[in-house]
C-alpha cells in the first residue's frame, strides 16, 4: 500500500479524499494556493506545500509544481481529485516519469476517451451503442450543415474537445445552423484551443444516465451501478441520485454491461464514469440508452454510489493504485435503498445565478444527510475556484425517504452573508416531476422562475424574528394590550419593509434583550434583519441604482447607452467573472444615469459600472 499520498486539489474533493487516506494510515500532503493558505484542506493534511499565486493556471493547473511538491515532501503517489489535472493524459505520464505512482487509469485510457469523437468512434467499435451523429473529419461549414440536415433538426453541436457543458450549442432549425456553428467554434477555441466539432442529434425528453465503473491492473472491470443526473442547469449536473428512478432490472443489467465493455475497450484502470444519454419518452429502454462520453477520474457525485453499495470508492482507487486487485467481484455489490445528491453553490439564483463571494460568517447545513465540504464557518470564498461549496448526500431505504431528508437538511441551513442556491434546490427536490422521478434535463430551463424560492420570508418568520430583535424594552412606551397592533420598520437585506409582529411578541421568553440584527432562515435561505432607525442609510438615493460590479472580473459586453431607459431585470452588461459570464441587470424600470462599464475592460470588486435612476411612477 502506497504510504504517503499528496492531494493535487482543494475544496472538498480535497478534504475527502484526506479522510480515506488517513482512515487507511496513509499519510497525507495537501497542495495550497496563496489564497488558500487558510482552507480546510490545507488544515486537514498532515502536510502543506504551496504552489503559487491565486490563478489555477499559476498554481493547481501547473504539472511540475505539483510533481516538485512531491518529491519535495516525499509523498509516493498523487490523487488528482476531479476537475484541474484529473484529465490530462500529459500530466498523469509527467507523474509516472517523475517515479510517482499516479491514482488514475493510464495516459492512454485517457487520451482515448479524452476527445468526444475519437471515443465515439473507439465505442462503436466495441459494441456500444452511441449518439446518431457525425463524427468526421471534413469540418467544412457546407459539410456540417449537409450533415446536420441529413440528421434532422434539433441537433447539438459539440466541441470534440469540449467538457463541462462548454462548447456545445443547440439548433432547431437549418437555417440557425450556421450562427449557432460560429459561436460554437469560437468558445471551442477559446476555452479548449481546438475548434473541431461534431454533430449529434438532439436526443428528445433526455435523460442522463451514468454508470461507476472500476478496473484493476489484473484485467478486471466492474460496474456499480448507474446515477442519474437529469436534474442539470446549463448542462450541469445540479441533483444527482442513485439508481435511477424506473429503471428495470432488464435494462440496467443492458446499460451496466456496455460501460464494461467500453471501460474494458480501453484497458480502463481505477474509477470511471461512462455517461450515457437515454430518450425517456416511453421510460427507460435499453434500445434508447446510447453511450456520450467517458470521464477518467472519480465524479463529484461518486457519493451517491457510495451510499447505496456501501463501499469507499477512494479506498477502491488507492488500493487498485498500489497494485492490489479490486476489493469485490461483480456478483458481490448490491444497491441497498436510494441516494440523493444536492450541490451546494455560493451564488444567488435571484441574480442569476451569479457566484457570490465573501467571509462565511454563518454556515451551518441541516442534519440526518452525509456532507462534504471543504469550508466551515469563517472560511473566505474567493472568486478565483469553482463556486461549489458543499455537498449534502441523502440515503434511505426509498427515493422518498432520501428525497426529504436532503430537503429538510438543506430547509435547515444557515449561511451568511454569502448566497447559495439551497432554496432553489428545495424547490427543485419538491418540483411534482421531481417527486415522481420524472426528470430530463430541461427542466429547469422550462421551470424557469417556478423554482425560484421566495423573495421574501414568511410573514411569520418575519414577525418572529422582528419581535426577538427589538424586545419589549424597544417599546417601553407602547402599552401592549391597549394597541391593536405594534408593527415597526425594518430593513430586510437593506429593503425598507413594515411588519407586523404583535403576537410573535408574546411568544418571546425573553423579551428585554434588544439584539442589532437577526438572521432569518426559511426554505433553506437567509435574510438579515436589522431595525430601521438604527442603521441610518438613507432610502431611495440615488445610490440605490447603482450597479456594482459584484466580484473581479472582466466587462465582456455592454448593453445599454447613457440615457437609455430600461425595464427591471434588463441586462445592462456581462460580466467575466470565475469562468462564467454573468448579467448584470436593471434593479428597477428607470433611465442609465451614468454608464462607466467599458466593454473589455478589467474590473474590480465593488466597481460601479452603471447607475440608474428610477422611473417616476
Ligand atoms: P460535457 O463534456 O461538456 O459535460 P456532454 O457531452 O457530457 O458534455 O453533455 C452534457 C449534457 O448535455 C448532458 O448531460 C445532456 O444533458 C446534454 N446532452 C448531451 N448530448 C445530448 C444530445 N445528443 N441530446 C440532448 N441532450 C444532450
Amino acid at each position: 500500500m502506497i504510504a504517503s499520498l499528496l492531494i493535487a486539489n482543494r475544496g472538498e474533493i480535497a478534504c475527502r479524499i484526506i479522510r480515506t487516506a488517513r482512515s487507511m494510515g496513509i499519510h497525507t500532503v495537501a497542495v495550497y494556493s496563496d489564497a488558500d493558505a487558510q482552507s480546510l484542506h490545507v488544515r486537514e493534511a498532515d502536510d502543506a506545500v504551496n504552489i503559487g499565486p491565486a490563478a489555477a493556471r499559476e498554481s493547481y493547473l501547473v504539472g511540475e509544481r505539483i510533481i516538485a511538491a512531491a518529491k519535495a515532501s516525499g509523498a509516493e503517489a498523487i490523487h488528482p481529485g476531479y476537475g484541474f489535472l484529473s484529465e490530462n493524459a500529459d500530466f498523469a505520464q509527467d507523474v509516472a516519469d517523475a517515479g510517482l505512482v499516479w491514482v488514475g487509469p493510464k495516459p492512454d485510457s485517457i487520451r482515448a476517451m479524452g476527445l468526444k469523437d475519437a471515443a465515439k468512434a473507439r465505442m462503436i467499435d466495441a459494441g456500444v451503442p452511441v449518439t446518431p451523429g457525425y463524427l468526421g473529419e471534413d469540418q467544412t461549414p457546407e459539410r456540417l450543415k449537409a450533415e446536420a440536415d441529413a440528421i434532422g433538426y434539433p441537433v447539438l453541436i459539440k466541441a470534440v474537445a469540449g467538457g463541462g457543458g462548454k462548447g456545445m450549442r443547440q439548433v432547431e432549425a437549418g437555417d440557425q445552423f450556421l450562427d449557432a456553428l460560429q459561436s460554437c467554434r469560437r468558445e471551442a477555441a477559446s476555452s479548449f484551443g481546438d475548434d473541431r466539432v461534431l454533430i449529434e442529434k438532439y436526443i428528445a425528453s433526455p435523460r442522463h444516465i451514468e454508470v461507476q465503473v472500476f478496473g484493476d491492473a489484473h484485467g478486471n472491470v466492474v460496474h456499480l451501478f448507474e446515477r442519474d443526473c437529469s436534474l442539470q442547469r446549463r448542462h450541469q449536473k445540479v441533483i444527482e441520485e442513485a439508481p435511477a428512478p424506473g429503471m428495470d432490472a432488464a435494462t440496467r443489467a443492458s446499460v451496466c454491461e456496455a460501460a464494461v465493455r467500453a471501460a474494458k475497450a480501453v484497458d480502463y484502470v481505477g474509477a470511471g464514469t461512462i455517461e450515457f444519454i437515454a430518450d425517456a419518452s416511453e421510460g427507460l429502454r435499453a434500445d434508447r440508452i446510447w453511450f456520450m462520453e467517458m470521464n477518467t477520474r472519480l465524479q463529484v457525485e461518486h457519493p451517491v454510489t457510495e451510499a447505496i453499495t456501501g463501499q469507499d470508492l477512494v479506498e477502491w482507487q488507492l488500493r487498485v493504485a498500489s497494485g492490489e486487485p479490486l476489493p469485490l467481484t461483480q456478483d458481490q455489490l448490491a444497491i441497498d435503498g436510494h441516494a440523493i445528491e444536492a450541490r451546494l453553490y455560493a451564488e444567488d439564483p435571484a441574480k442569476g445565478f451569479l457566484p457570490s463571494i465573501g467571509t462565511l460568517e454563518a454556515f451551518e447545513l441541516g442534519e440526518g444527510v452525509r456532507v462534504d465540504t471543504g469550508v466551515e464557518q469563517g472560511s473566505v470564498i474567493s472568486p478565483y475556484y469553482d463556486p461549489m461549496i458543499a455537498k449534502l448526500i441523502a440515503h434511505g431505504p426509498t427515493r422518498e425517504a432520501a428525497r426529504e431528508a436532503l430537503a429538510d437538511a438543506l430547509d435547515d441551513s444557515v449561511v451568511w452573508p454569502v448566497r447559495t442556491n439551497a432554496g432553489f434546490l428545495v424547490e427543485a427536490l419538491d418540483h411534482p416531476a421531481f417527486v415522481a422521478g420524472d426528470v430530463d434535463t430541461g427542466l429547469i430551463a422550462r421551470e424557469g422562475e417556478g423554482l425560484m424560492p421566495a423573495a421574501h420570508p414568511s410573514d411569520d418568520a418575519l414577525a418572529e424574528a422582528a419581535a426577538v430583535l427589538v424586545g419589549e424594552g424597544a417599546f417601553a412606551g407602547f402599552r401592549l394590550n391597549a394597541a391593536p397592533r405594534v408593527a415597526g420598520r425594518f430593513l430586510l437585506d437593506g429593503e425598507t419593509i413594515e411588519i407586523d409582529f404583535a403576537e410573535a411578541l408574546a411568544d418571546i421568553a425573553a423579551p428585554e434583550v434588544t439584539l442589532e440584527s437577526v438572521l432569518i432562515s426559511e426554505g433553506g435561505q437567509t435574510w438579515l434583519l436589522t431595525p430601521w432607525r438604527a442603521t441610518g442609510v438613507a432610502q431611495g438615493g440615488a445610490a440605490d441604482g447603482a450597479v456594482l460590479s459584484p466580484m473581479p472580473g472582466r466587462i465582456i459586453a455592454v448593453d445599454v447607452a447613457a440615457g437609455q431607459q430600461v425595464a427591471k431585470g434588463q441586462k445592462l452588461v456581462t460580466l467575466e467573472a470565475m469562468k462564467m459570464e454573468h448579467s448584470l441587470v436593471a434593479p428597477f424600470d428607470g433611465t442609465v444615469a451614468e454608464l462607466r462599464a467599458e466593454a473589455g475592460g478589467q474590473v474590480t470588486e465593488g466597481t460601479l459600472l452603471v447607475s440608474v435612476e428610477r422611473a417616476e411612477s
